[in-house]
């Protein structure tokens, strides 16, 4: 039992980031149906943008 959860290559803060912009989260674009998906975390805030309109995040189901 010992650093099941870590990875070597992720800090606490990468963490921390990667739940600020969620690994997995997907976009879709409204008007081409164009999608993305976060598949490492990042700083800061993820805004996607296509045809020149923010890209909407898809929530998945529960
Ligand atoms: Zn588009």
């Amino acid at each position: 039992m010992q650093d099941r959860y870590s990875s070597p290559e992720w800090t606490v803060d990468e963490w921390l980031q990667a739940w600020h912009i969620r690994v997995g989260t997907a976009y879709r674009c409204q008007e081409c149906s164009n999608m993305i998906m976060v598949i490492k975390g990042g700083t800061g805030t993820l805004e996607p943008r296509c045809h020149g309109k923010p890209m909407v995040a898809v929530e998945p189901k529960q």
